[in-house]
């Protein structure tokens, strides 16, 4: 596309930096330069025994653990998600799926990951979305890695109830049953990469993990953009 109707476009409809809301530079997409450098960074896929790979210990095993940056209530890098899931930008998830993979890539953490697995939306969830974020945000880290993401191996067999005033306990209780293992055949004996847009209690991320480790031989990795730090 030509440069001048990308300024004339951008002079029309100004493209905005979704955390400060300052203009983007030609180039910039999403976020500005300086928000990108500000984000709180987990770093997880440099640091074995992490805050992610806790969450899941003497539970699931898992081989390793990424997520982008740390989600705090009020950080405005809770924008991302929030536009991501809820103002029908699947493109935010392309793009912090590619840019993760581009920053974890170098440590060796796709290294010997055979496919990617989203966590999935419930049929009635997707019908109203029109998209699943996990499946966007493996698009992107697919883009960059070469390996191939599934989007129709896993089933969330129905919603769980809002979560918001559950605790723990009740949330992994909450969660029980909730993913199914369409094809075993595809998983089996493969290094699994689950992937999700933030993960909270990680209950979400263990019900999948628990469905997928019913199928013989795999290994199972996590990738999420956002990661609560308590
Ligand atoms: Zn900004």
């Amino acid at each position: 596309m030509s440069s001048w109707i990308d300024t004339l476009l951008d002079l029309a409809f100004p493209r905005l930096c979704l955390m400060c809301g300052k203009r983007l530079a030609p180039g910039e997409r999403h976020v500005c330069a300086t928000c990108l450098g500000a984000l709180p960074r987990t770093n997880f896929h440099l640091i074995s025994d992490n805050l992610l790979e806790e969450r899941f210990r003497g539970v699931i095993p898992v081989e390793r653990t990424a997520a982008l940056f740390f989600y705090q209530k009020g950080n405005p890098s809770c924008e991302i998600i929030h536009r991501l899931k809820y103002a029908g930008k699947p493109d935010i998830g392309v793009y912090f799926g590619a840019l993760l993979a581009r920053e974890a890539a170098p440590s060796g953490f796709f290294r010997d990951i055979d496919l990617l697995l989203p966590v999935p939306l419930s049929r009635k969830r997707m019908r109203r979305r029109g998209y699943n974020q996990a499946e966007q945000i493996a698009c992107g880290v697919s883009q960059v890695t070469g390996i191939p993401l599934s989007a129709d191996s896993l089933a969330r067999l129905h919603d769980n109830p809002t979560q918001t005033r559950r605790n723990r306990q009740e949330r992994l209780a909450n969660t029980e049953g909730l993913f199914g293992v369409e094809h075993p055949d595809r998983l089996q004996g493969k290094h699994i990469l689950l992937i999700d847009d933030v993960v909270t209690t990680g209950a979400t991320l263990r019900a999948c993990a628990e469905a997928v480790c019913a199928c013989s031989d795999v290994r199972i990795s996590l990738l999420a953009l956002g990661c609560t730090a308590g």
